[in-house]
């Protein structure tokens, strides 16, 4: 809690509420009141709070009223007069939790696109931030070769590999131009095709 210099504490202000101050203290902060608009303002803060946190307690001391001793008695401790602050904040947690799991983005559908193997064809076109679904021309590479995939960035850098079939599946791109690679298992390059990805 913060402390207010020149005015009672609020600690102090808090055991005024609950009788716990010793006459001596009492009295000297029955004096500051007298005298401190403030500090009678927070007083009657402090008592709402001290009330509405009493009378939280005993409703959860109501509802647990045939539980084990022990645990009634937590309800007049510390604890228990937290109990209800945290119960609620627990139930606020599993709320949030509730929300994350049902408000969930679903993941967007692959984006299917064609890559022709005719040079100079136009590039494929695809838009970013959506899975890829590579539209391979295979045609006349052979059937039953084994073939490696690989995307590279206009830099020359490889951002992808895949193995390569008909319909190849590939993660989302960022923006740019792509050219996807077809090597024979022994490295040669069979076929390049070009990709665009749309921002
Ligand atoms: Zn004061």
């Amino acid at each position: 809690m913060p402390r207010i210099a020149g005015h009672v504490q609020a600690e102090e202000l808090e055991l005024y509420c609950l009788g716990g101050l010793t006459e001596v203290r009492c009295a000297r902060v029955e004096e500051h009141l007298f005298l401190c608009d403030i500090c009678r303002e927070r007083l009657l803060q402090a008592e709402n709070y001290a009330g509405a946190m009493a009378e939280a307690g005993r409703r959860w001391n109501g509802e647990h009223r045939d539980e084990p001793v022990a645990v009634a008695a937590v309800g007049r401790s510390w604890l228990g007069r937290l109990a209800p602050m945290l119960i609620a904040a627990l139930l606020l947690v599993s709320v949030l939790a509730w929300f994350s799991r049902h408000s969930a983005v679903p993941a967007p559908a692959p984006f299917s696109v064609e890559l022709a193997a005719v040079r100079g064809a136009a590039a494929g076109q695809a838009p970013a931030g959506r899975p890829l679904l590579l539209e391979l021309d295979l045609t006349g590479l052979g059937d039953g070769q084994p073939f490696a995939g690989e995307v590279v960035d206009s830099a020359g850098s490889r951002v992808a590999r895949f193995p390569v079939a008909a319909r190849a599946a590939l993660h989302a791109l960022p923006p740019g131009g792509y050219f996807v690679r077809v090597y024979k298992a022994s490295g040669e390059l069979l076929r390049e095709y070009a990709l665009t990805v749309q921002p």
